[in-house]
């Protein structure tokens, strides 16, 4: 009886934790937003050489039918940080979603240096992608394995050196037992700020020819946003880096800055420029600074 006890109570173990990560897996999905309808038929490979990103006459609307990208050009340049601004709904996470093709434009195409990410298979595709996204998921696991996830054969010192580059020492020394500390909804749970850096140590160990930094739109302090985003201007610096910014705030330091307007890049520039234009960026400049100096009960906590 004991003898069948075992392997059955191990079966059950397995069942639990492979429960476990798929609903973790659906739920990343779910973050994503994803609904993974575009067909996986491309061939050729691909091959980066500097990593630009293209989105060309890019014409696309969900299934409901409104137009969300309307004729649309964008270059992201080769080892330059473009961040994409503009008013809540203008399309901005939609260029990533199209990017990781999770849907296909239905005019104009994407080339990373020149291919059509169609004719890529996705498994290459999304290789050469890296993204911090809104809201990073952690799987019930020790923060190592959380951050080998993104890539399982990287050596200890690689694993050390993320962690320091991403500033996340103190938190691996605060706890006892460091890296090997349970995290997630059944371990310790980590602040919104402390996700994100986890995200971008994931980044690093991946080491994509182009980043994707989906700005969290969820409040962070600014102590904890001033922390992240110089994090993200170190691992960034000289790639190719995809910025989507809902807080101008945090990007104006971008190489240069991009404006969307009913699915269209209206204008573009540096912070100065764009400031000295006088345009849509400026406005928007303003009424960020406004809200800014409207007092505030308390500072939205870093949940
Ligand atoms: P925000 O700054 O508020 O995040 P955004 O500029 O990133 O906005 P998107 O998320 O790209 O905007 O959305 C653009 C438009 O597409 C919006 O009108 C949105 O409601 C719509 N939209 C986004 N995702 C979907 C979806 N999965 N199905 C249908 N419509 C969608």
């Amino acid at each position: 009886m004991f003898q069948l006890f075992l392997p059955l109570n191990f079966l059950g173990f397995i069942y639990r934790e492979i429960k476990a990560s798929m609903a973790n897996i659906e739920r990343m999905f779910e973050l994503l937003d994803e609904q993974p309808a575009v067909p996986d038929d491309g061939n050729n490979t691909l091959n980066i050489q500097q990593a630009e990103v293209e989105f060309r006459e890019v014409g696309f609307a969900y299934a409901n039918g409104r137009t969300v990208l309307n004729n649309l050009n964008l270059t992201l340049p080769a080892g330059q940080t473009l961040a994409v601004v503009g008013s809540s709904g203008a399309g901005k996470s939609t260029l990533t979603k199209l990017l990781f093709r999770f849907y296909d434009p239905q005019q104009g195409g994407i080339y990373i240096d020149g291919q059509d990410i169609r004719s890529i298979p996705q498994q290459q595709l999304r290789a050469a992608l890296g993204i911090v996204p809104q809201d990073t998921v952690l799987f019930n696991d020790t923060l190592r394995n959380n951050l080998l996830y993104a890539r399982p054969d990287a050596t200890e010192d690689e694993l050390q050196q993320v962690v320091r580059m991403a500033h996340l020492e103190t938190l691996v020394q605060q706890n006892p037992a460091g890296l090997e500390t349970v995290v997630g909804e059944r371990g310790l749970k980590l602040s919104g700020g402390e996700k994100q850096r986890i995200a971008i140590a994931r980044m690093l160990l991946k080491r994509p020819a182009i980043m994707v930094f989906d700005e969290a739109t969820s409040s962070l302090d600014s102590t904890t946003e001033r922390g992240i985003m110089a994090a993200i201007r170190e691992v960034s610096a000289g790639r190719t880096a995809l910025i989507i910014a809902h807080r101008l705030s945090t990007i104006v330091d971008a190489d240069c800055i991009a404006v969307m307007e009913q699915g269209q890049v209206t204008e573009r520039g540096t912070h100065a420029e764009l400031l000295a234009a006088h345009g849509r960026y400026a406005q928007l400049w303003q009424a960020q600074q406004s809200e800014r100096q409207v007092p505030v009960t308390g500072e939205p906590k870093d949940a």
